[in-house]
């Protein structure tokens, strides 16, 4: 059987389910002035961390917008960043001259969103690209790249919950939290 080697009673809270989604809708709002009106938004989600960030924002959106998912990653069963970064699903359709938004979970280190931004540019050639993260790690940056929208600027810490999980486990909580490290 496989159980999580951390305690759910252990976890600290720090941003209940509430201001995730009043935060969530702000975000909708801002997004949809920034892209032209009448104009599909090809919004991205990128696995598994962004799955509920992900489609609580589209519900909010009042563009017509196309769903569509690519599967990355960086952590494996790990905490920290690997700079190894794993393709495992990139499977698009034509974006050409499109709107595009890449949907995030968070940015750490910022290497997976410079990957996907430099990508999207030169494979894809979309009219206008955008990024949003529900969390931005600012303080862990090893790149230049700043998402176009965030939720929440967070420390150094590895938070789980609302899609983010470790080991696996806890994606499903529908807050965010940490684990302190003693
Ligand atoms: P980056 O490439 O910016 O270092 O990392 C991006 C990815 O690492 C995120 O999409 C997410 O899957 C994972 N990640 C980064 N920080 C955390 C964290 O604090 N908690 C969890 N669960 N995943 C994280």
């Amino acid at each position: 059987m496989s159980e999580p080697d951390k305690n759910i009673n252990d976890l600290k809270l720090l941003f209940p389910e509430e201001k995730i989604q009043k935060k969530v809708k702000e975000l909708a709002l801002e997004i949809d002035a920034v892209f032209p009106e009448n104009e599909t938004i090809f919004i991205i989600c990128v696995l598994k961390g962004s799955v509920m960030f992900f489609t609580e924002l589209s519900k909010h959106l009042k563009h017509n917008v196309q769903m569509e998912f690519i599967r990355i990653s960086s952590y494996g069963n790990e905490t920290k960043s690997s700079n190894n970064m794993q393709a495992i699903d990139l499977t698009l359709p034509d974006l050409n001259n499109n709107n595009v938004l890449i949907v995030e979970d968070i940015i750490d280190t910022g290497l997976t969103a410079k990957f996907l931004t430099d990508m999207f540019k030169i494979k894809h050639k979309p009219k206008k690209l955008l990024f949003v993260t529900l969390l931005n790690k600012k303080c862990a940056r090893q790149t230049d790249i700043n998402p176009d929208f965030y939720g929440f600027e967070i420390d150094d810490k590895f938070v789980v919950g609302y899609g983010l999980d470790y080991k696996g486990f806890f994606r499903n909580l529908p807050y965010i939290g940490y684990f302190p490290s003693n």
